[in-house]
């Protein structure tokens, strides 16, 4: 019998698919304006069909002729009008979205398109400023939803909970999803712009910490089922975001910052103001002794959120999960709080973090939904695999259970027959579409990494008795077609 892993759901978590893109909003909100993931790395464009309104709009952003000429302004300026007309049109009847931003951007056309038909005798200077902030304002008039390739999923899980009611399941509702993510990166080993992950999220009204530890234990026995060598789980946790936890602390890291600016590189002075809590994760060589010296949020947790954390590590320790504490771990995204945790592996360079996750408690709230609690982690398929490929861990492409030699057109017609018999009862099954010498077909047989060979050519079909060659050594015997199949299951 093989040793293959259990393939039910032993932690009972069950399968979502969200969808690849989603309102920008929506990830905006939820991981954070300041974090790199939105304000870089994420693939954001319009959703629209407004061919018309396109046109247009191309026709007035594009200069023929230096403006400077009287005549060219005034051309300029009614291909601009005839812009603002179309799109206050659609506007009105919500071809476009109706929304505020976009009831301004065209109130201020206008009034450009009227300020600037004043200054047609002016010259360059004056004239030039004007016409690119009319055609700034042009370019803002949104067509149509701003929509993003995920860069992530946890957002959309919480969208899902919401929309889906999911509130009314049994809670905890368990979920894992597999696929691919999307972040402008320079590409690099383990770093990739497309990129799989494979998540789960666990939602619900209790944010017991055996829930943290039993969500680690499971991605911990996930890598242990895979034999992930070199695996380092460390954990740490970021508090809560009141004034008595979190915010307090990171006021404290702010003013240490601050007194040590000039030690620091470009990156970390600017997050000293955007997101002080990232300059902890710099890998900067230089950074490094300053980093060691400042605040750690250990000491700064309120009474809650310190005891939540106490009984994590004490949930773990019970489960035998083996950790390291590590109080840099603050994690990129703004929804975390309370547990967070990464998990590292080897053979993958300077990209070794192979999963993240933590506690975000507030988000369902945040995105609209009712006071609910949830954890969840997401694995770097990619690098899981890289890693496990270097230790030479990685699973062999799945051999075949039996390869069809036939020769002959009955033997054919039998071994379409047989293929179809043996696929229903459940085993793989390599039947090659045209005719092969048997040598060659057993040759193909091996590099399929098949466990058995059925043999069928004119003396098999004639007398009713099939030969089957094990492949691993070599022999050989004589079945009747319905004692083949008793013989197989017994093997496989
Ligand atoms: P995050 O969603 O940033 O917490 O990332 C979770 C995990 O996804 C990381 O630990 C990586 O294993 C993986 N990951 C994140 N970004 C990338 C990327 N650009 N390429 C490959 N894997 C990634």
């Amino acid at each position: 019998m093989s040793s293959k892993p259990p393939t039910k759901a032993t932690f009972g978590f069950g399968a979502i698919r969200v969808p690849i893109f989603e309102p920008t909003e929506l990830f905006a909100r939820s991981i954070g304006l300041d974090t790199d993931v939105v304000s870089k790395e994420m693939y954001t464009f319009e959703d629209y069909e407004a061919t018309e309104l396109v046109e247009l709009r191309t026709a007035a952003v594009t200069n023929v002729a230096s403006l400077a000429s009287g005549e060219a302004l005034i051309d300029f300026l009614d291909r601009v009008g005839n812009f603002i007309l179309a799109a206050e049109k659609a506007f009105e009847a919500g071809r476009i979205p109706k929304t505020s931003e976009n009831e301004r951007t065209l109130q201020m056309a206008r009034e450009l398109i009227a300020n600037l038909q004043t200054f047609r005798y002016q010259g360059e200077r004056e004239i030039l400023p004007r016409v690119a902030e009319l055609k700034d304002a042009v370019r803002q008039v949104r067509f149509g939803d701003v929509i993003s390739l995920r860069p992530e999923a946890t957002a959309s899980v919480c969208r899902a909970y919401i929309e889906h009611g999911m509130r009314q399941l049994p809670q905890p509702v368990k979920l894992y999803y597999i696929g691919p993510m999307f972040r402008r990166e320079r590409p690099q080993k383990g770093r990739y712009r497309q990129f799989y992950q494979i998540g789960a999220e666990v939602l619900g009204g209790s944010d017991a910490p055996a829930i943290d530890a039993e969500v680690i234990e499971m991605v911990m026995t996930f890598f242990d089922r895979l034999e992930l060598q070199g695996v380092q789980l460390d954990i740490n946790s970021i508090g809560h975001s009141a004034d008595n936890c979190r915010r307090a602390y990171v006021e404290k890291l702010k003013a240490a910052l601050e007194n040590v600016k000039d030690k620091l590189g470009p990156d970390s002075q600017r997050r000293i103001e955007t997101n002080p809590l990232r300059v902890l994760d710099s890998k900067l060589e230089s950074e490094q002794g300053i980093i060691a010296t400042l605040p750690r949020i250990a000491d700064h947790l309120c009474e809650d959120c310190a005891t939540h954390y106490a009984a994590v590590k004490h949930q773990l320790e019970m489960r035998g999960v083996i950790y390291r504490e590590n109080w840099r771990l603050v994690r990129g995204l703004d929804y975390y709080m309370r547990t967070t945790f990464e998990i590292t592996a080897q053979g993958l360079g300077s990209q070794n973090a192979v999963c993240g996750g933590g506690r975000y408690d507030g988000l369902v709230e945040l995105l609209g939904g009712p006071p609910t609690k949830g954890i969840g982690f997401a694995i770097g398929e990619d690098r899981l695999i890289l890693s496990l490929q270097e230790s030479g861990k990685a699973p062999a492409q799945q051999g075949r259970d039996v390869y069809i030699a036939w020769m002959g057109e009955r033997a054919h017609a039998t071994a379409i027959r047989a293929a179809k018999d043996l696929r229903k009862a459940g085993f793989s099954v390599e039947l090659p579409p045209v005719e092969q010498k048997f040598g060659k077909a057993l040759g193909q047989a091996d590099k399929l990494g098949a466990k058995y060979a059925l043999i069928l050519g004119d003396n098999e079909v004639s007398e009713g008795l099939w030969t089957l060659k094990t492949l691993a050594d070599g022999s050989q015997a004589k079945f009747t077609e319905p004692d083949l199949l008793v013989h197989l299951k017994k093997q496989l």
